[in-house]
């Protein structure tokens, strides 16, 4: 549900490869300048779907994109990477980054159908309050907030993200072992997660369900149906209030 496959270097190994494997790949970009180069990548494949994006860490230097942004909004039913960071890097652009965030959420309100991949880095509070449920589907990547924020985020009806790069720490699986079974699927977060010397691929996601059967205390098969279940649950036309 969140793989940046245009920042790779060879992106079409890895959209071929994907399709090889039939894999559902969901392309998030960060920029909407990057939304024409990434969407063409999926020509050809039936399970990647581009999203169209504005990374919060990006916005404050391109804010002017906002015009592409709106201009491509109609193109596609899923949008991210999206969201705020509050991390000390990029606290100081929050007002614009809130800006650029409310506005989207705004436009995803007016659709109504849209599927949202969240940014929320040292955030949460403000991405949650932000949020009203009436945005589409929010789909929280790489949740790292408190368990009382966690609760918050189910009571407003957020899904999950979740990878092998969230699992490896005790405090990601606490947080994922509280969160509603219906409402979770599975992200790599490539490039950005490091797997030994190299970058993590879409197809290194079958590590992340050994982690989810060892929490979930289940079998492979069962944690795979669960999530698939989920995707096609998030596919399907079933109506958004
Ligand atoms: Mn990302």
């Amino acid at each position: 549900m969140h793989c940046h496959i245009d920042l790779y270097p060879h992106p079409h190994a890895i959209v071929k490869e994907c399709s090889r494997q039939g894999m559902f790949v969901l392309s998030v970009t960060t920029t909407p300048k990057a939304w024409e180069g990434t969407k063409a990548l999926e020509v050809g494949s039936k399970n990647i779907f581009t999203a169209l994006g504005f990374h919060p860490q990006l916005v404050h230097e391109r804010e002017a994109e906002m015009q592409l942004f709106e201009r491509f909004f109609d193109s596609t039913r899923y949008i991210g990477e999206i969201g705020l960071d509050g991390s000390k890097e990029f606290r100081k652009y929050i007002a614009v980054q809130s800006k650029i965030f409310k506005y989207i959420l705004c436009m995803a309100r007016e659709d109504g159908r849209k599927v949202l991949s969240i940014h929320s880095r040292d955030s949460t509070d403000l991405v949650l309050n932000e949020l009203d449920g009436r945005e589409g589907i929010s789909i929280l990547h790489w949740f790292s907030g408190t368990k009382a924020q966690l609760a918050e985020a189910v009571e407003k009806g957020c899904w999950f993200s979740v990878g092998p790069g969230q699992l490896r720490t005790n405090k990601g699986k606490e947080l994922f072992r509280l969160m509603p079974r219906n409402r979770v699927l599975t992200e790599t977060d490539g490039p950005f997660v490091e797997m030994g010397d190299r970058s993590i691929l879409p197809w290194d996601i079958k590590d992340c369900i050994l982690d989810i059967c060892q929490v979930w205390k289940c079998s492979e098969q069962e944690a795979v149906m669960q999530v698939l279940n989920n995707l096609h649950k998030l596919q399907s036309n079933f109506s958004l209030k």
